[in-house]
């Protein structure tokens, strides 16, 4: 058994280490944040540092790597979420999404336009009557018109939707069948179409918008369908996995860097004549964070490494998400605690960091329902939901 990382992975994490040390300091991610859009210039730097082909591949510019690379990835990047902008919905998502199921035409047209940064996707996914149950909540349908589609419906929580070029969006486009998850289609939908409006949400999440997105009679052609008509939410249940793996390295990258930064402030803060790092309660704060960190991390790129090798890992991706999540929102409520009322003010970056993880432990699916289904696989339970 081999725990250590290739010498690509280690310099991969390092580069990606020092691109948020120097391109993405705290000034950076709050301009980002007061202007509401991420940074145009971070973007097309990952672009040339090849991040944004990263699992992507080589035929279409990409770097053709794995998702143990996206893993690593996105652990360093995520604390610099909004300023690094929709890396997850573009790279991990629409990337992976269009890789899996796209025609050669759209492959071409989009892989190569993601991995040159020309190219940012939005997911429509949830509903307004709920994503947990999101086959139950699907009002949002798609109805032939000749050759084409016309789209109508509603989603919630559409994240990046301002500024993205094309949403993925799941919508119903049949009525009768055996199981709710037949007749669900896939769509691409630029932006920019007739019948698409954006509005956005507000959220404590520190993240570059979320939105909800109506879509009133959107004329579609027929090339805007994303693989087979009808199997669009078993194609989904093929990506839930990265979706999960990643969302859990995402989570345990903010979760890291709060304990980063707390273990600083306990160096340098003194409480009665000694650092506060030397007192028991705090070292032992610093020590649970270490330890759950390292074993939330194991969780990701365990199941990272069996996805990269094609083994089946649904329990071990879902397991991955919810611990990360909770663990990451843990060390970060610790870091608040440890630096004391600093740790609530926004000139802090701690509550940021929490403010962020808290959104791993909801989205993209509950850490609940990661619970039910974890019950479902691994333990052999009857389904619960
Ligand atoms: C900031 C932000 C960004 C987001 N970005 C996107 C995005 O880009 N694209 C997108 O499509 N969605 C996005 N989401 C939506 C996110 O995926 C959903 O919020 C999530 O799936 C939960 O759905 P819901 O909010 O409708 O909660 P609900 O499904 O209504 O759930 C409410 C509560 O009931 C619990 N619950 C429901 N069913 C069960 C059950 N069977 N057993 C136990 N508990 C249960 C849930 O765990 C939860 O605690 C985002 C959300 C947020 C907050």
């Amino acid at each position: 058994m081999n725990f250590a990382p290739t010498p690509e992975q280690a310099q991969l994490r390092h580069a990606a280490r020092e691109f948020m040390r120097r391109e993405c300091p705290p000034e950076v991610i709050h301009r980002a944040l007061a202007e509401g859009r991420h940074s145009a210039a971070l973007w097309r730097r990952m672009a040339e540092l090849g991040w944004l082909g990263v699992a992507i591949d080589e035929r279409y510019g990409g770097s053709g790597g794995d998702i143990v690379d996206m893993a690593i990835l996105i652990e360093e990047l995520a604390p610099g979420d909004p300023a690094i902008g929709p890396f997850f919905n573009t790279v991990c998502f629409g990337g992976k999404s269009i890789g899996y199921f796209g025609s050669e035409a759209q492959k071409e047209f989009f892989l190569s336009r993601i991995t040159r940064g020309e190219c940012v996707f939005a997911l429509s996914i949830t509903e307004p009557g709920g994503g947990t149950d999101v086959l139950g909540a699907m009002q949002t349908r798609a109805e032939r018109d000749g050759e084409g589609w016309v789209l109508n419906g509603a989603k919630m929580f559409t994240s990046a939707a301002q500024r993205a070029d094309y949403l993925l969006v799941v919508a119903r486009t049949e009525r009768r069948v055996a199981k709710p998850a037949q007749g669900i289609t896939l769509f691409i939908v630029p932006r920019t179409a007739p019948g698409v409006t954006i509005r956005k949400i507000d959220t404590i999440v520190p993240i570059e918008d979320t939105n909800a997105v109506f879509y009133d009679n959107v004329r579609l052609g027929p090339d805007a369908v994303l693989g087979e008509e009808g199997r669009g939410f078993y194609q989904l249940l093929a990506t839930l996995n990265n979706e999960r793996i990643l969302g859990g390295a995402a989570a345990l990258g903010c979760g890291a860097a709060a304990y980063e930064a707390a273990l600083a402030y306990s160096r340098q803060r003194t409480a009665f004549g000694k650092i506060i790092g030397a007192l028991q309660a705090i070292q032992h704060y610093l020590a649970d964070m270490a330890t759950e960190l390292d074993a939330a991390r194991l969780l990701v790129h365990r199941a990272a490494w069996l996805q990269s090798e094609g083994q089946e890992c649904g329990a071990e991706a879902t397991m991955a998400k919810m611990y990360a999540a909770d663990v990451a929102v843990r060390a970060c409520d610790r870091a608040i605690q440890i630096h004391g009322g600093m740790g609530l003010t926004n000139e802090c970056e701690v509550a940021r960091y929490w403010r962020l993880a808290r959104l791993w432990q909801i989205g993209p699916i509950t850490n609940e329902q990661c619970r039910n289904i974890i019950a479902q696989l691994r333990c052999e339970l009857p389904r619960s939901y």
